[in-house]
């Protein structure tokens, strides 16, 4: 079931833009394995209408056809300003395809372009395709990345560059902006097909709900608080956290100046464009819970067919208070979990927040600490933890350290038990920008070997994968302060 609406008010039908002479640059072979569609021995599909069909110059391959595609209009709050209609500027709704939606980001103009041209350049496409499938394989709810497929087709930013075109998978791209278009078109009727379908299709259990709408929207809120508890767990920024870039399925989208966290600062920024600190790290479960607020006044009409006005706006403001209580308990249980508890103890919430305390004044490597503590074996002398040696206030670490083997002392599961758990828990390998820089600069000439090493990389990012230890080190200090901004 493709996008639920139907009507010139919703949405445009058009093709996609013709990229020329395109070649790939990425692909997920066990992505587009799980799409039906017959891939070579180099693991690239084998009919090369495939090529053509992700780069927007045709609809139709040996194995299947898209026949309707759309872009999709909606509206949203840009760093908490109303921002009007916006929409799908630069993506173009190809159609479905074994329960995704399949969207070629970057295929040309729309009638929702306002001043942009509808291209991506290559840069931002690798970073999303990498991404998206880094954070896939993380276990963090997201959009999917097929493709990219570059040319030489110029595109002007702040320097010239070439275009790519990203093919994005999701069972749906509805975003709260969606929500928020509709209701400033007082348009009741969208909004309520558009819960229905998301109802129907994606939140089937709150359908025998006394109040279906009040329950969808319940469900949606603890999904988003439940994501952002996983960002948080993970030392991801997302970078640009707009209403217009926040799925009504509680998954991470829209890629664009995103950063994992390398040395650990609470309140590290990593949208060069994000003057105020608007979506700094430790403002995004904030931000979040304003997005949801956002979508609880877009359905506030859907509410109000059931409840008159003011027990309405109540029943939502109920559910709405609740995100930072379901937010706490996914934080702590993740956090928990990282440091290898599985036993719920009073103190943990401190223990926790004095480590990151620590680390935010040491400013160590966010990944590689978590890493780290998972490799200590509780039983050695804590002095000789190479970890320890990260931090310059070693008095601190110590102390924290000290009081981590107490409270480990409560836990009944073996040191074996526990290091497995986290190791399975904090990853290695996350896509740190100089590592998505390197493979930008040699596929900006050509060589494409980087994206595809660092896909493989990423998508086991668990694992010590030996031979591969470069990837999980810290950016050398040239490489620390890579600026990456809105321009995509
Ligand atoms: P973003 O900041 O990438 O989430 O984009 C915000 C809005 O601007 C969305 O409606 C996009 O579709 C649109 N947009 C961004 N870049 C372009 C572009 N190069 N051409 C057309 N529309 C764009
Ligand atoms: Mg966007």
């Amino acid at each position: 079931m493709a996008f639920p609406l139907q009507g010139e008010e919703t949405c445009q039908h058009l093709l996609p833009s013709p990229l020329p002479n395109p070649y790939w640059v990425g692909f997920e072979s066990n992505l587009a394995k799980e799409l039906g569609i017959t891939l070579d021995a180099s693991g690239l599909p084998q009919d090369p209408r495939w090529l053509e069909v992700l780069s927007g110059n045709a609809l139709e391959t040996q194995e299947h056809t898209f026949v309707d595609p759309i872009a999709t209009v909606y509206s949203g709050h840009q760093f908490g300003m109303w921002a009007g209609q916006l929409g799908d500027g630069r993506a173009i709704l190809l159609g479905d395809l074994r329960g995704y939606e399949i969207q070629l980001k970057g295929s040309g103009i729309t009638r929702y372009s306002r001043m942009g041209d509808g291209r991506a350049v290559l840069r931002s496409s690798i970073r999303e395709f990498l991404c998206s499938e880094a954070m896939h394989a993380l276990g963090v709810p997201t959009t999917r990345a097929l493709a990219i497929t570059g040319s030489k087709k110029p595109v002007i930013r702040e320097s010239l560059e070439t275009a790519a075109v990203c093919t994005r998978l999701a069972p749906s791209f509805l975003r709260v902006g969606h929500f928020e278009h509709f209701a400033t078109a007082r348009s009741t009727v969208h909004l309520t097909t558009m819960a229905d379908y998301l109802l129907a299709h994606h939140y089937p259990v709150c359908q025998s709900a006394d109040d279906p709408y009040l329950a969808l929207f319940v469900a949606i809120s603890a999904r988003t608080a439940k994501l952002v508890a996983q960002w948080q767990a993970i030392g991801f920024c997302h970078g640009v956290l707009n209403s217009d870039n926040i799925s009504v399925l509680g998954l991470t989208i829209d890629y664009g100046p995103f950063g994992f966290l390398d040395r650990f600062q609470m309140d590290h920024i990593c949208n060069h464009s994000d003057n105020q600190g608007r979506y700094a790290y430790q403002r995004q479960p904030q931000i979040m819970h304003w997005n949801i607020a956002c979508l609880a006044g877009a359905m506030l009409p859907l509410i109000e067919q059931r409840y008159d006005g003011e027990n309405a706006q109540t029943h939502l403001q109920e559910a709405l208070e609740k995100f930072p209580e379901i937010y706490r308990t996914a934080w702590l249980a993740q956090f928990r979990a990282k440091l290898g508890l599985k036993i719920e103890n009073a103190g943990d919430m401190s223990l926790i927040e004095s480590l990151l305390k620590l680390m935010h004044g040491n400013r160590v490597d966010f990944t590689n600490t978590f890493r780290a503590l998972s490799h200590f074996d509780a039983s050695h002398n804590a002095k000789s933890n190479p970890l320890r040696d990260q931090f310059l206030n070693r008095d601190a670490f110590d102390s924290w350290m000290q009081s981590y083997l107490d409270r480990l002392k409560e836990e009944k599961s073996s040191h074996a038990e526990r290091q497995s758990h986290m190791l399975a828990t904090n990853p290695k390998f996350v896509l740190r920008n100089y590592l998505a820089q390197t493979a930008i600069e040699k596929a900006q000439n050509d060589d494409f070997s980087e994206v595809k090493r660092l896909l493989e990389i990423l998508q086991d990012p668990y694992s010590e994968q030996p031979g591969m230890d470069q990837y999980a080190v810290p950016p050398p200090a040239a490489l620390e302060q890579i600026e990456v901004s809105c321009s995509s």
